[in-house]
């Protein structure tokens, strides 16, 4: 696994692959891979010639008043990790100070009501920055193909979009949430939770597997059900940012659920925001 830093390094790299008719399958990350991470890494794998993976805590997407700083950065233990899958060629970490040197002053930004609900209400700027730095990463790579989490589901259909109004050749391929045993989906911010909040996490996603036993009794009020989600959620004592019934289509809220409905819930267990959701396609 070839690890690169620099930007025009990476860029030559990565033409030379597509000169030599490789298909290039690329997975941008934060770090402190987990399974889930590894998963996109294995979807790439197996549909592309060639894996690069970028690893870079992308500062402009965090608000001053998240935890940029106290990110979780174990770089040596992700690239042993990266290194024993055997399946990825080349790891880009770019230095902020060459993605974004003094002056810089370029964002790309999607404006529509997809910024602006769930994620969008409590982190106004952050999808600006998940744009930006994609847009970048696009660039330099130009992949055929970026896979990206369903565990970050607004995430992926703005970048989906984003590529798909800029024009990018690059498809987009959602890989499913990877899971702990009792159903948390594996996130680095779970690094941050104390035993006792470990224990209280797995409610998130109980309360959305519940949901769907609503749904197969009949129920299809989406206020009905993020009521249900939000009372079980609150058994834990856990603070509720958000629960919302959205189309799986282009994020417009579901007042009657029918068809592709993504379930998103985002919860502070203490101090730490965590995300999940589901999506049910009812007939
Ligand atoms: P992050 O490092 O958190 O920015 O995530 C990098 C990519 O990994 C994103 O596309 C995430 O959606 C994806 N990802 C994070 N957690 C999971 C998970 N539990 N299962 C599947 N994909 C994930």
């Amino acid at each position: 696994m070839k690890i690169i830093s620099n930007i025009d390094e990476m860029r030559l790299y990565a033409a030379r692959l597509v000169k030599r008719g490789h298909s290039i399958g690329f997975v941008p990350t934060m770090g402190a891979l987990h399974a889930g991470h590894i998963s996109l890494v294995d979807a790439a794998a197996a549909a592309d010639a060639k894996v690069i993976v970028s690893v870079f805590v992308n500062q402009v997407q965090f608000a001053p008043n998240e935890d940029f700083n106290a990110y979780p950065r174990p770089i040596k233990k992700d690239i042993k990790l990266l290194r024993s899958t055997k399946k990825v060629d080349c790891l880009f970490t770019p230095e902020a100070a060459e993605m974004y040197p003094e002056g810089y002053a370029s964002h790309v930004a999607l404006e529509n009501s997809m910024t602006a609900c769930l994620c969008g209400v409590t982190r106004p700027a952050h999808f600006k920055g998940v744009t930006t730095v994609i847009a970048k990463f696009l660039n330099i790579v130009n992949p055929d193909r970026i896979y990206l989490g369903q565990k970050d589901a607004q995430q992926a259909m703005i970048i989906i979009k984003m590529m798909r109004d800029l024009n990018y050749r690059t498809q987009a391929v959602i890989c499913p949430i990877v899971r702990e045993k009792d159903g948390l989906a594996l996130s680095s911010r779970n690094a941050y939770l104390t035993p006792e909040q470990r224990n209280s996490a797995p409610v998130i996603f109980k309360s959305l597997q519940m949901v769907e036993s609503m749904v197969e009794l009949g129920e299809r009020n989406a206020e009905t059900i993020k009521k249900e989600i939000r009372r079980k959620i609150k058994e834990e004592n856990l603070e509720i940012d958000y629960v919302e019934a959205v189309s799986a289509a282009d994020l417009k809220p579901a007042e009657q659920l029918s068809g592709k409905v993504l379930i998103a819930a985002a919860v502070f267990v203490g101090k730490t925001r965590l995300i999940d959701n589901i999506i049910i396609d009812i007939p």
